[in-house]
């Protein structure tokens, strides 16, 4: 597991690392309350051991920060602490912390008590990505890629770097549907989910949108960049019929391309911009991808 530490006593600070790196975890170790914060906003921790009294901000504190924060994912609060009395136990966990371990602490006690994190944090995980992707198909769902759109436009217009959108929709999908039934159509979108994912770069992101219909999200990226995604994506369905229980099923989509750039772009005004992107690249003929007519 990945764990972040917040712990002001050096000594007691390296002790902890050691043991537990001993146990097998990837520790992160920052001296305050301060630092752990930046940590925990930066990089996904979702365990954090936190010392009750560091200068600045304190366990406490830190506990009422990260409950404060609107976040789909659980943050598991262990506080350390050498105060070892009932008001600071419930004072500890009305800020919002999940378990206690009083210095100096047992190496055994310790132990179980993250075996209990990873448990809990385990069965967390599994709702997370039912309640953030497609059971059909594997990838996002319709409100986990919308926020990321949403947060990737927030972060194009502080950096002033562009965010690109691609609409994809499968053509003539019902056919599929009326020709071989709908379980030979699931089979397909199940296909075409996958094809399209491989066609990504690490930082591009795939949800469904609708029944046949993708939303892909490229951070960092102009026009000549979306368009070789588009591309790419096209013709990694074209490129050969799906494989399907019925049998060869050949496949292809239409694409439309928006770009996003800088301040002020809204996720509905951009999707709607690719969105008669694709449009168009319906009505002239399907396997096509268009791009938006917007100024960006
Ligand atoms: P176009 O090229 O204009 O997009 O034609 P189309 O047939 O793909 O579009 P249309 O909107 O007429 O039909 C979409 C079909 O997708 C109809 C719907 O039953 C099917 N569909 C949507 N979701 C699913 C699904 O989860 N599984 C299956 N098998 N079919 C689905
Ligand atoms: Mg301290
Ligand atoms: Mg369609
Ligand atoms: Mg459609």
């Amino acid at each position: 597991m990945k764990i972040l530490i917040a712990e002001d006593d050096a000594t007691s600070r390296l002790l902890f690392a050691a043991t537990l790196r001993k146990l097998g975890h990837t520790v992160t170790a920052v001296e305050n309350g301060r630092k752990a914060w930046e940590a925990w906003q930066k990089d996904e921790h979702f365990l954090l051991i936190s010392d009750w009294m560091m200068p600045d901000v304190d366990g406490l504190q830190l506990c009422k920060m990260i409950r404060g924060e609107p976040n789909l994912r659980y943050t598991y609060i262990i506080l350390l602490t050498a105060l070892d009395s009932k008001g600071s136990f419930l004072e500890g966990m009305d800020a919002g912390a999940d378990d206690f371990i009083t210095k100096p602490f047992d190496e055994e006690q310790l132990a179980t008590r993250l075996r209990v994190a990873e448990r809990i944090l385990g069965l967390h995980q599994k709702l997370h990505i039912q309640a953030t992707h497609d059971h059909l198909t594997g990838v996002w769902n319709r409100a986990a890629i919308m926020g990321h759109l949403q947060k990737e436009l927030e972060r194009a217009a502080r950096e002033g770097t562009c965010t690109s959108v691609i609409v994809a929709d499968l053509d003539h999908f019902k056919r599929v549907n009326d020709t071989y039934g709908h379980p030979v159509g699931d089979e397909v979108l199940q296909e075409a989910a996958r094809r399209m994912g491989l066609a990504l770069r690490g930082y591009d992101r795939i949800g469904r949108y609708g029944g046949e219909e993708f939303l892909i999200t490229a951070s960092g990226c102009g026009w000549n960049e979306a368009m070789a995604l588009a591309e790419r994506i096209c013709s990694s369905l074209s490129r050969q019929p799906v494989n399907s229980g019925a049998g060869q099923i050949p496949m292809t989509v239409s694409l439309g391309v928006a770009v996003g750039c800088g301040q002020g772009k809204d996720t509905g005004v951009l999707i709607a911009a690719a969105d008669e992107a694709l449009y168009r690249a319906k009505k002239s003929g399907r396997n096509r991808i268009e791009l938006s007519n917007q100024t960006t």
